[in-house]
């Protein structure tokens, strides 16, 4: 069985559009509006010859913030036990929110790999932004845009080598 590798993080900072991406079709639901992945998304891919399957998390139903909030740890949590590499990723364009904040909590007590990836670094300056997602207490990152695919090569190079 190839390993399961699954993309964590809030709506809308391009979860989604980074699985498409890696799968090569259009099977998730990429929308500009905030959570409008409505299912988590299973796809295979391969990088460097290595094959692994991947999940896209969502689900998040437009709601109450609690309900919000509990729906996102609970994507993360089903990861956490499904998945061998887990992708955290934040947005430079909108920077730390408490959300991004709850999720790193979630995933500083995980054993597994955690690759935190921040998307949406579509150029050089925002590559400069990138230096705050340290504050996030994960250690170092990758920046990439899932749009124009810069950076997502670096990523994946170090994703297959911990699979
Ligand atoms: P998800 O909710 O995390 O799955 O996010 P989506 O993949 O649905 O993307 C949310 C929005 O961010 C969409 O409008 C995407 O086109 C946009 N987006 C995704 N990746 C990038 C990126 O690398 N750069 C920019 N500028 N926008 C992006
Ligand atoms: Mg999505």
């Amino acid at each position: 069985m190839s390993a399961i590798v699954a993309i964590v993080g809030r709506p809308n900072v391009g979860k989604s559009t980074f699985f498409n991406r890696l799968i090569q079709r259009r099977e998730a639901i990429v929308d500009a509006v905030s959570g409008v992945t409505r299912d988590r998304h299973y796809g295979k891919s391969d990088w460097n010859g290595k094959e692994f399957s991947i999940i896209d998390t969502g689900g998040y139903v437009q709601g109450s913030d609690d309900v919000f909030e509990q729906e996102i740890d609970k994507q993360v949590e089903l990861a956490i036990d499904e998945a061998d590499a887990i992708i955290f990723m934040v947005d430079v364009e909108s920077g730390i929110t408490g959300m991004d904040e709850d999720v790193a909590n979630l995933l500083r007590r995980v054993k597994k790999p955690v690759f935190l990836a921040v998307n949406k670094v579509d150029n050089a300056k925002r590559a400069e932004d990138a230096v705050e997602f340290y504050a996030l207490g994960l250690g170092e990152y990758f920046t990439l845009s899932s749009v124009n695919g810069s950076g997502t090569g670096d990523l994946l190079d170090a994703l297959v080598e911990v699979l």
